[in-house]
């Protein structure tokens, strides 16, 4: 780092998202502190090829096998290694040409190389909440077994784990998680029910990937949050509760054993909870937009409306019950939201599909990695075959 420690490397899984672009921001601003090792995309071959030729990465993965030539051809002029493929993905996590991986792939597809990330004894800045939501039992416990430090990024639980610093002896009483309560807050099941793609994907104070935009209109998110504290700061599932603060300034809190609360508050900006995961223990000065307390704006929070948004239902039924659970409700979570976002499922309808989904696959109390693995694909493949009936 800038006072005489060599940058750190870092690797990008998931470059081309929303989280990956405003982590390149941050990289580039700090250039003396961070490196790019590797970038990875999905599809997005365009920018992936532009974030490379500026960035000059060690290794870059394409996981589109059709995208792969036109990626190695564009940077054929450049010493950077260019891979593709599922498998392409987990062995680079595993290399020894980087210090911390931002996981910051979507969904299911982001558990593997993270787990490998883990087994190389890699830190490990977290934005994937799908890893610890299908199986936070194992990560967590891997992360000790091979010292990889977790560091969330997702801002509530970034918010935690700021709260925390110092406190290392101090008993937590309970956590509150704060939610925007999305783009429908205060709206009705009649009015949801002729709700859109294009409207849900509108999120009042924050700009995120499609997935989680679905999820934020849903209450998914939340629920799915509501199963990531628990694993990460190691909590029993009532010590867990959730707030609507429609302002997303205070972004989330800890209530300690003498009935104290930390807050951790700020703008909405996943930028900063990103650069707090790459430089901690340290805090780097910026030139982001500051919090106005001159500004009339009222602070407000309210009870989450859990008969309109069922996901927190089903999702604290998950936190509740553990096993297979969560990870059920999370494969027929995307599978709910990618047949919305192609406009063949109604926006409640989501909810059904999940709810189903928990009914059919047999409840596993304690699963191994391969039958995560399994009830993945067995909610899957029901939710699918709900949507074709
Ligand atoms: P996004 O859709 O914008 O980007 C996803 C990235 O993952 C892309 O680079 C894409 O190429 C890659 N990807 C997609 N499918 C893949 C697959 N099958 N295999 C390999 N790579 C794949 O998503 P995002 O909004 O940046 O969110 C990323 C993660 O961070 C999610 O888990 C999300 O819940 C979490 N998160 C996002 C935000 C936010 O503000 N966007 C905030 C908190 C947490
Ligand atoms: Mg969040």
């Amino acid at each position: 780092m800038s006072n005489g420690q060599p940058a750190k490397r870092i690797a990008i899984f998931g470059s081309t998202g929303s989280i990956g672009k405003q982590a390149l921001e941050v990289i580039e601003a700090n250039p003396d502190k961070f490196s790019v090792e590797i970038l990875t995309a999905q599809t997005n071959d365009e920018i992936l090829i532009r974030q490379a030729m500026h960035f000059n990465p060690e290794i870059v993965v394409i996981g589109d096998e059709k995208k792969y030539p036109r990626v190695k051809e564009a940077l054929a002029a450049k010493p950077i290694k260019v891979f593709t493929g599922e498998q392409a993905l987990q062995e680079v996590a595993a290399m020894d040409v980087y210090d911390l991986m931002l996981a910051a792939i979507v969904g299911f597809a982001g558990l593997k190389p993270t787990l490998r990330a883990i087994e190389s004894g890699k830190a490990v800045a977290l934005a994937n909440k799908e890893t610890l939501v299908v199986a936070g039992d194992i990560v967590m416990k891997k992360a000790v077994d091979h010292r990889a430090p977790i560091i969330p990024v997702d801002s509530e639980h970034s918010a935690i784990f700021q709260c925390l610093v110092g406190e290392t002896r101090n008993r937590i009483e309970k956590i509150i998680l704060t939610a925007s309560g999305g783009p429908f807050i205060g709206k009705k099941p009649n009015f949801l029910v002729n709700v859109k793609r294009d409207h849900a994907l509108q999120h009042p104070n924050w700009n995120m990937g499609a997935k989680i935009s679905v999820d934020s209109a849903t209450l998914m998110n939340k629920g799915l949050e509501m199963i990531e504290a628990k694993w990460l700061f190691n909590l029993r599932p009532e010590q867990v509760q959730v707030v609507i603060h429609p302002q997303s300034i205070i972004h989330s809190m800890i209530q300690f054993e003498d009935g104290s609360l930390k807050a951790q508050m700020g703008l909405p900006d996943m930028k900063l909870p990103i650069q707090y995961a790459f430089a901690f223990p340290t805090r780097i000065p910026n030139k982001f937009p500051r919090y106005d307390f001159k500004k009339p704006n009222a602070l407000t929070f309210e009870e989450p409306d859990t008969k309109t948004f069922r996901n927190l239902v089903l999702a604290t039924e998950a936190l509740h019950k553990g096993g297979n659970l969560p990870c059920v409700l999370n494969a027929a979570n995307e599978i709910a939201v990618y047949a919305f976002l192609r406009n063949r499922l109604g926006f409640l309808d989501m909810t059904d599909l999940v709810e189903r989904s928990m009914q059919h696959v047999p409840f596993i109390a304690q699963p191994t990695l391969e039958e995560y693995f399994e009830s993945d694909a067995e909610a899957r493949n029901f939710a699918a075959s709900l949507i074709k009936l």
